[in-house]
């Protein structure tokens, strides 16, 4: 069954306008009375100038998990001899994002189709805020799976279906139940380290200050947000830190 979208679904093509005029649409140019030629003339003008801004989308969009998206899954984020979720347990998320250079950017995420609408407000809170920047947001199968290779790129991903690490547990990544946020300036910390190594100095409490690129404190826009859908913080947890980890 096809999800629903999140809401009003806007987008633009890439700033790429092919003009051609065939014989007959030269001449039914020429025949053209000169206000309609030059109405036809500003709207492509608009049109262009839409364009060439580059726009992204403004809300979230949710689809099922497309093939090509599943296929490369295989193997990587999903494991035929794990209990992972079934494709249709999954959903693929579409989200707008501001980037560390204030760019406007469309990320792509997967996560457990009960939480995509969730997911998709909390990311759409965060991206009309205008208040927190990601690095990227890329699918994890673009590091083949591995969880070290994302967090040393600053990638922000949400499903990978693989056990909690030193556990035979699963973690709730294993059932896009769970997110992880610019792992460099939200580094994951225990008595053995601070991962990924590139994060160890925003590890330190002291270290965490507001007004950081991409770092998350307690109250700012993303913390609101995820409390919003009832997501606890790894910002929270006693024994060890995990400022990037939200999770169902
Ligand atoms: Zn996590």
């Amino acid at each position: 069954m096809a999800l629903k979208r999140s809401s009003v679904r806007f987008r633009l093509a890439p700033p790429i306008l092919t003009i051609e005029l065939t014989g007959t649409a030269a001449q039914g140019l020429h025949d053209m009375s000169a206000a309609t030629c030059a109405a036809r003339v500003a709207l492509a003008f608009i049109a262009l100038a839409l364009c060439g801004s580059g726009a992204v989308a403004q809300q979230t969009i949710v689809e099922p998990v497309p093939d090509a998206a599943w296929r490369n899954m295989n193997g990587k984020s999903w494991h035929a001899h794990l209990p992972c979720p079934s494709r249709e347990e999954l959903a693929l998320l579409k989200v707008p994002y501001w980037d560390f250079n204030g760019v406007a950017r469309t990320g792509e995420l997967i996560v457990g189709r009960s939480a995509a609408h969730d997911v998709a407000k909390v990311f759409d809170t965060i991206f009309a805020s205008r208040q927190f920047r990601f690095a990227k947001i890329r699918l994890i199968d673009h590091y083949n799976g591995s969880d070290d290779a994302s967090m040393a790129d600053n990638n922000t991903s949400a499903f990978n279906c693989r056990k909690v690490e030193g556990s035979q547990g699963m973690s709730k990544h294993a059932r896009g139940l769970a997110i992880d946020i610019n792992p460099i300036q939200n580094p994951y910390r225990d008595a053995k380290g601070t991962y990924p190594r590139a994060g160890t100095r925003y590890g330190i409490p002291a270290e965490r200050k507001p007004g950081i690129t991409g770092l998350i404190v307690e109250g700012d826009i993303v913390t609101r947000a995820f409390a919003g859908i009832g997501w606890s913080w790894g910002g929270h947890f006693k024994s060890i830190k995990d400022y990037q980890h939200f999770a169902k």
